[in-house]
């Protein structure tokens, strides 16, 4: 694994494509080098299996112009915000260390994205003290890290953000690393079973919200997160649009 600059955390692949793959292409074109995880294989996905989903997600690692996508092969569904899960997920932050890390929302329609939410903000936190002792998979100590911000991308519900971040250049983009998920969203090809993830609408959506805050923002498309600690800048002048 290598050193990059940010790394974006989700609780099954597709997760981060749906709610921060704008930011994600907007880093990389701005010389940033993103790692993704993915906490489960999404097993319990109605639509699809492991394999295909697999296959999707390096697709979209290759779309977004990933350095490296892991899966920590955590039960999706049951995984839990414990130090089992938390220790595992230090080890991965310690070894990227990044400056930044993205992680599931708050609140959400699936169980495990507030779940993942808690877990990767508790794992960065704890992943910073000194006393936590961890070793690589060669054996070596590791050093502590603690990422100096999180942000938490939006997915199912309409959740307040704390910043928007312009992703009007990447917004096509998007669409086709969210597409990239033959086996979830809208297909009309598909046979299988229809979910709320699979109907037009939801696929609609994902477009529509992003307009939505560009037009807050007064640009053509944006990504909101929100943040449990207060975003900061040192220059006034950096707000400006
Ligand atoms: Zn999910």
């Amino acid at each position: 694994m290598q050193v990059v600059d940010l790394l974006a955390i989700g609780a099954h692949p597709d997760d981060v494509e749906l709610g921060c793959s704008g930011a994600i292409m907007r880093s990389i074109s701005q010389g940033k080098k993103v790692a993704v995880i993915d906490l489960t294989q999404g097993e319990l996905g109605t639509r699809g299996s492991v394999e295909t989903r697999k296959k999707e997600a390096q697709n979209a690692a290759v779309l977004m112009g990933l350095s490296e996508r892991i899966n920590m092969e955590f039960k999706d569904g049951f995984f839990k915000n414990d130090e089992t899960h938390q220790l595992a997920l230090i080890k991965k932050i310690r070894e990227f260390q990044p400056q930044i890390v993205l992680c599931n929302t708050k609140e959400d329609r699936h169980i495990d994205h507030p779940k993942a939410n808690k877990l990767v903000n508790h794992a960065c936190f704890l992943s910073g003290l000194e006393k936590i002792e961890t070793y690589d998979s060669l054996g070596n100590k590791q050093n502590s890290w603690r990422p100096k911000i999180v942000l938490e991308y939006i997915q199912w519900m309409d959740i307040q953000p704390d910043i928007v971040l312009d992703i009007s250049a990447q917004l096509e983009a998007k669409m086709n690393v969210v597409k990239a998920y033959k086996s979830q969203f809208f297909n009309p090809h598909s046979s299988e079973k229809e979910t709320p993830i699979s109907s037009k609408n939801f696929l609609e959506s994902v477009r529509y919200r992003a307009q939505n805050l560009g037009r807050l923002i007064g640009t053509e498309a944006g990504e909101g997160f929100t943040s449990k600690n207060l975003l900061s800048t040192d220059n006034l002048f950096d707000l400006v649009r």
